[in-house]
């Protein structure tokens, strides 16, 4: 059974996923609650956010990811200093371990949030093991904190990683002895994998999921995923391309997050794939050298299943 998310940027785009038939929320980008204001959100704002997101997702799964921000999101006001190489700087995780003040707040107002639904902690950027233990030993604090002063919250909170990083999917199976669940973001594993800046035009001809490097990575964290018995999604763009969804599924992805907007199409074009068709497909995707017969291949095959389909 595969589960067909949304996306998010705020609690105002739930409707848009569940009335397209979106089943949870894949991914609530936090960032945006930053990035659309002039001065850092409290805590008490942030509470009402992700309280809203859990109330309006009436008990499904709300997949809230800390903070992100830093490469392609740029919060002006935060400043961030500047760097030669900010895909590869102080951002993310990484700027949430250090400023821990904002990041303490951000998992509080989460916490207190998760008292009115079900919402769990997804962490970006993620790159070695160390990362999940410091978040772990911050929601821990927090956790008695809130013990302490008698507020509600959901002391089983599952707590997941994005996998985005080529650290992350080399280490995958430690990290999947950490964390309750993984989310595959292919728009950065892919810059990262590939040493690819995802905004520059004039490398953009490397920037593909077809690559067999990046299809390799994929399959090995969907494969440590499934030995751990933890479930494994996928959020970045590559969840709503028809010509990876098949490989994804004979990978044994579980769950699909896309934009409200994908919601209707993707979910057609998983269902009119069946487990044979598939594996055999794979089978043979992986044996290709290059990008370019990979992306070929596949094309071939959109192209007969909407014939089909038709
Ligand atoms: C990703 O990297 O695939 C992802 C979903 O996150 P973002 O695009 O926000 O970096
Ligand atoms: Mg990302």
């Amino acid at each position: 059974k595969l589960h067909l998310y949304g996306n998010i940027g705020g609690p105002e785009d739930i409707a848009k996923v569940l009335g397209s038939g979106g089943e949870g929320i894949g991914l609530f980008r936090t960032e945006y609650l930053f990035m659309n204001g002039y001065v850092i959100p409290t805590e008490e704002e942030q509470f009402i956010a992700y309280k809203k997101a859990a109330v309006m997702a009436r008990g499904r799964d709300v997949i809230i990811r800390t903070l992100d921000i830093g490469g392609d999101k740029n919060v002006p006001y935060m400043g961030l200093p500047r760097e030669s190489n900010p895909f590869l700087g102080y951002r993310a995780i990484r700027y949430c371990l250090d400023r821990t003040d904002i990041f303490r707040a951000q998992l509080r107002a989460i916490l207190r949030a998760s008292a009115f639904g079900k919402i769990k902690i997804m962490l970006p950027l993620i790159t070695s093991v160390s990362e999940v233990i410091a978040v772990k030993r911050h929601l821990h604090n927090i956790s008695l904190e809130l013990e302490k002063s008698g507020v509600e919250f959901d002391r089983e909170i599952k707590v997941g990683v994005m996998i985005e990083t080529p650290a992350a999917s080399l280490i995958a199976d430690l990290l999947a002895e950490e964390v309750d669940f993984f989310s595959i973001g292919t728009n950065d594993l892919i810059q990262y994998t590939m040493a690819v800046d995802r905004c520059n035009e004039n490398v953009s001809y490397l920037y593909s999921p077809y690559n067999p490097a990046v299809l390799r990575s994929i399959r090995h964290i969907i494969q440590c995923a499934k030995t751990s018995g933890i479930p494994v999604g996928m959020c970045g763009e590559a969840a709503a391309d028809p010509k990876m969804i098949p490989l994804l599924i004979a990978f044994g992805l579980d769950e699909f997050s896309v934009s409200a907007a994908n919601i209707l199409e993707t979910r057609k074009n998983i269902a009119s794939w069946n487990m044979e068709e598939v594996t055999k497909i794979a089978e043979t995707v992986m044996k290709f050298h290059t990008e370019k017969e990979v992306s070929q291949y596949l094309s071939e095959v959109d192209s007969q299943k909407r014939q089909e389909v038709i």
